[in-house]
């Protein structure tokens, strides 16, 4: 049988990293695995071989035809790799011009996932978060800034399921309940 495709998304700071890391653990005790890849990685190792960025976190600066490059890269790189496949990115990318779609039709069309997960939580929950993260150089934005930004991604997400028929999955990431974000998400990759 063919290998399972699946995408995760939200907002920066959301903390989809951790739960991915969580729920491939739960599911490696039940002997289910999963390639874990990170689009953003894929994306940065051009960007940096190119010299056009320096950190992940300047790339969603970068001028949109060479973000949608990189992105299609990315993309054709992703759609070759076999087997259960869970592929961490963003639903849509806050440019200075304004949300750039994550998975525009041409990305879509090469990975066709079977499922896109969208990892929420409380707006106010996710500002902290951003706040108390040293490690990266996350977007400064209030909590209703964040709560546009989720409810766009739900919305664009939408259109994705239209494009592809996969189902949209939403998992809440609240404070102090990581082992159930990372058992709901385990029980759709199952
Ligand atoms: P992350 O580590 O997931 O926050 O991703 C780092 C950066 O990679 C993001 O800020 C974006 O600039 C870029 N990126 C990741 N996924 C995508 C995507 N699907 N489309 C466009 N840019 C992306
Ligand atoms: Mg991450």
């Amino acid at each position: 049988m063919a290998g399972k495709k699946v995408i995760i998304t939200g907002v920066p700071g959301v903390g989809k990293t951790t739960v991915i890391n969580e729920a491939l653990k739960k599911l490696r005790e039940s002997g289910i695995e999963y390639q874990s890849i990170n689009f953003g990685s894929f994306m940065f190792e051009v960007a940096k071989s190119e010299n056009f960025v320096k950190d992940r976190d300047q790339m969603r600066t970068l001028d949109r035809a060479v973000q949608k490059k990189l992105q299609q890269q990315a993309g054709q790189a992703i759609a070759k790799i076999s087997g259960n496949v869970l592929i961490d990115t963003h639903a849509s990318v806050k440019t200075p011009k304004g949300y750039l779609a994550g998975l525009p039709e041409w990305v879509l069309r090469e990975i066709m996932p079977d499922i896109i997960v969208l990892v929420e939580t409380d707006d106010d929950q996710i500002l902290m978060r951003r706040l108390t993260d040293e490690t990266r150089a996350r977007d400064k934005e209030g909590s209703r800034a964040i709560s546009e930004h989720q409810q766009f991604n739900r919305s664009i997400a939408a259109a994705y399921a239209m494009l592809t028929g996969c189902t949209i999955k939403i998992v809440t990431n609240a404070d102090f309940l990581l082992d159930r974000s990372s058992a709901d998400l385990a029980e759709v990759l199952r």
